[in-house]
């Protein structure tokens, strides 16, 4: 394991702990993100509407005022010039309230006037978008006020007049109704000046506040996306990785349960993080071990073959005859079929191995259950139960069958050309199990009915039922 992390230490790799780590990351620095625009936005946003409260509103009502005001002169100048018609009223009460009207009138225009002037001075503005339209309102003003005392100086020339009792020229009344139409002209231009100024301050705002919540919805999104997404990875990563562990665990279990090689696929690429460490240790380990329990598996088979086969002839040894023998009488006990035991012996085979060799003895064995072999069905099994006798296991036959048997197997063998030995003729003994039968008492008879085949002058079959 160390080994594996190693390897993959030496290069940069998307390990679990990366990925989730990576794309937290991200989602912390939107977050945040968000918060310091936000931060940013509200705070221009209050400067904006900060602005609003200490220019715009009080810039609004001093317009008003000096509107209102211009209002309250025209209607004062009106009074003078309708009242003053008559020469027998120029000193009456109402002309002198008239004549203090638009003085005091004067003054609130000029009061009006120096406050605006006053909140122009005092702000300082940079922003490009609203320069052009806050110099309109300076230079409004300023028209304003010198309209304004040239009105009043008119207007002086006319109530100084009607004090000393003399009517005003007419030429005068017309100037003072000239000046105070351009005088209401001009505070209308101011009253526009500072409309636009305010109105196109307030888009901005909204603007602004727009923009803001635009912004913040289109991170709030991705913020979203990124979280679904990182639930996703971290959800797909590991529930695959796990879910395709578990399965090839399964397999390993499934073949180790039954005994099979089991090779997991090698061309797999495993992913770089630790469940991709993990699923390697674990395929290498299953290779490993599956290479051990074929070994185990090879070496075991090898060992029961051994165990129960004769290495000269092939046929299975005495060992094997003893488990098979008990293991066949107890399936008949059960199931009520037929066995049969044959035993052979090779006829004169001292006399083989006295003239040819003990090495064409052996031949002659080899040969003999090559042959036999050959005879016999499936469900029929040769052993070798000593020296050059050998007993053929036949269940599923009765002793009618097994005579038969006997005899293909005995002219088989007597028409057979050996090599050098040239024929070789056996003797069998044939007999079916009975109920009463021990396994002992069942190979007993068929030994005794062998020895009666070499009794009665050998190459031939004996059955016994009885002993
Ligand atoms: P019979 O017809 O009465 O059976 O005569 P026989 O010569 O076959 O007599 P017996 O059964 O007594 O002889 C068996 C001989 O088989 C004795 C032994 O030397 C030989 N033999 C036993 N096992 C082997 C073996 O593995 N290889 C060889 N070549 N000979 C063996
Ligand atoms: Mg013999
Ligand atoms: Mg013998």
């Amino acid at each position: 394991m160390s080994k594996i992390i190693n390897n993959h230490n030496s290069r940069f790799r998307w390990t679990i702990l990366r990925k989730i780590g990576g794309l937290s990351s991200i989602l912390i620095l939107i977050v945040w993100g968000i918060i310091i625009y936000s931060i940013i936005a509200l705070k221009h946003i209050r400067d904006d509407l900060q602005e609003i409260a200490k220019l715009d509103v009080p810039l609004t009502d001093v317009y008003n005022k000096i509107e209102s005001n211009q209002l309250e002169l025209q209607i004062a100048m009106n009074e003078l010039l309708w009242l003053n018609k008559n020469i027998n009223n120029l000193s009456t009460k109402k002309n002198i309230e008239i004549k203090q009207k638009l003085k005091s009138t004067k003054g609130h225009i000029d009061k009006q006037i120096n406050q605006g002037t006053g909140l122009l001075l005092s702000h300082r503005e940079d922003h490009p978008e609203f320069k052009a339209k806050f110099q309109k309102i300076n230079s409004a003003l300023i028209t304003v006020q010198k309209e304004s005392h040239t009105l009043h100086s008119i207007i002086l020339e006319i109530t100084n007049a009607i004090d000393a009792n003399n009517y005003p020229e007419a030429d005068i009344i017309e100037e003072m109704i000239a000046k105070n139409a351009k005088f209401d002209s001009e505070v209308i231009n101011l009253v526009k000046a500072v409309k636009e100024f305010t109105s196109r301050r307030l888009e901005v705002v909204e603007k602004h506040e727009h923009t803001f919540l635009m912004i913040n919805i289109f991170l709030g999104i991705i913020a979203l996306l990124l979280s679904i997404f990182l639930s996703l990875i971290i959800n797909g990563n590991i529930q695959n990785n796990i879910f395709r562990l578990s399965q090839k665990m399964s397999e390993v279990r499934k073949a180790i349960t039954e005994k099979n090689l089991f090779i997991p696929a090698s061309n797999r690429t495993f992913s770089s993080d630790e469940i991709g460490d993990l699923e390697l240790e674990i395929y290498k380990t299953i290779k490993i071990f599956s290479k051990e329990i074929h070994q185990r598996e090879r070496l075991s088979h090898y060992l029961k073959k051994i165990a129960t086969t004769d290495q000269l002839t092939g046929a299975f040894n005495r060992f094997k005859w003893e488990e098979m023998l008990r293991f066949e009488i107890l399936r008949v006990d059960r199931n009520k079929y037929s066995l049969s035991v044959l035993v052979f012996d090779i006829d004169f085979f001292k006399k083989v191995n006295d003239t040819y060799g003990h090495d064409v003895g052996d031949f002659v064995l080899i040969e003999v259950v090559k042959i036999v072999k050959q005879q016999i069905r499936v469900t029929d099994s040769i052993y070798r139960l000593g020296g050059e006798e050998f007993a053929i296991l036949a269940p599923y036959t009765s002793s009618e069958d097994a005579l038969t048997l006997a005899e293909r197997i005995r002219k088989s063998i007597e028409s057979h050309i050996f090599e050098y030995v040239t024929q070789v003729t056996i003797s069998i003994g044939v007999t079916q199990f009975k109920v009463t039968d021990n396994p002992k008492q069942f190979l007993k008879r068929a030994d005794l009915a062998l020895y009666k085949s070499k009794e009665r002058g050998r190459n031939q079959v004996n059955i016994l039922f009885d002993s």
